[in-house]
């Protein structure tokens, strides 16, 4: 397979939605649900490939996570997912990323646009510290260059704070900086932070290994309410956490000096229960990674 330059892709489709950014009261929960479609993906830093042929449908409104051992492309397959793997200066890839049908990569999307209709949530909570917890939740739309009035913003906050779980522990202290939550407050602030653009799909990587359990009960809980209005994918080291917050499970695994691919996917509770290959059987019950 020929590498693609990120940049150019294929020949674009028509212009994507996302420009009414903020056309409050949003439409009904599930209304607006896209799937994502990673079609033959495969990754380079430089001449170091790391992925191979990776296809996986992500589902519309539901949780996949992906699983498997450190190294083996996870996190690469996943900032593709939303075109940060071209931030990498060394950075290439090949193959499609189809959101709802629509080539990710193409031409006559912008990059912001695509970043914003996919977003991320990462292993280490990111607010920034010095910012207000009000503005932490806005500051996406600063960066799209979306104008709202004070109204809308108010409402807005108070939306996506609730739907990430944390209204009700910070409703008296929006001025307040995020910098002064704890852990799994921050995190939950990140996720707020993600809905407010709106996102079609959000992407998750490791964000529970940095916090506590009750923290991460909470960000679980979060998960499964998102899921009815948002796609979500979510890489995790934590077997248990997989198999309580995901409809399907992808696998994973790059065997020595080779790039990763994916083993076995399938229902979360068939990949479990009943596995196909003997790795993902060894994997799931802890024998290695
Ligand atoms: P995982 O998330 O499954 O642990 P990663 O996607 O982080 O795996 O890494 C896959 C491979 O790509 C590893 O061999 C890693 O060393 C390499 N890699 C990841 N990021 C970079 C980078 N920025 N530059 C060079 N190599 C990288
Ligand atoms: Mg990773």
């Amino acid at each position: 397979m020929t590498k693609l330059d990120t940049q150019t892709g294929h020949p674009g489709g028509p212009a994507d939605r996302g420009d009414t950014l903020l056309d409050l009261p949003r439409t009904p929960a599930g209304s607006d649900l896209a799937s994502l479609d990673a079609r033959s993906i495969s990754a380079w830093f430089g001449d170091h490939k790391v992925l191979d042929r990776v296809s996986l449908t992500m589902p519309a409104g539901q949780v996949t996570a992906l699983i498997g051992p450190s190294g083996c492309g996870k996190s690469t397959f996943l900032r593709i997912l939303n075109r940060m793997h071209e931030l990498v200066p060394s950075a290439s890839l090949a193959g499609e990323v189809l959101l709802d049908g629509r080539d990710l990569y193409a031409p006559a999307r912008r990059i912001t646009d695509a970043r914003r209709q996919v977003g991320m949530v990462f292993q280490k909570p990111n607010p920034f510290p010095a910012m207000s917890i009000y503005d932490n939740v806005l500051a996406g739309l600063k960066l799209t260059g979306t104008r709202a009035s004070r109204g809308t913003r108010d409402a807005l906050v108070e939306e996506t704070l609730t739907k990430a779980g944390l209204w009700k522990e910070v409703r008296d202290r929006l001025r307040q900086p995020g910098g002064a939550l704890s852990g799994g407050q921050q995190q939950r602030l990140c996720i707020a932070r993600s809905l407010a653009v709106r996102p079609r799909v959000l992407l998750m990587d490791e964000p529970c290994s940095a916090l506590d359990p009750t923290s991460t009960r909470r960000i679980e809980e979060t998960i499964a309410e998102l899921a009815v209005e948002v796609t979500i994918v979510i890489v995790t080291h934590n077997m248990q956490q997989a198999a309580r917050v995901s409809d399907q499970c992808a696998f994973f695994l790059a065997a020595q000096g080779t790039p990763g691919a994916i083993v076995e996917y399938g229902p979360t509770k068939s990949m479990f229960d009943n596995p196909q290959d003997q790795r993902t059987y060894d994997y799931v019950n802890g024998r290695f990674g």
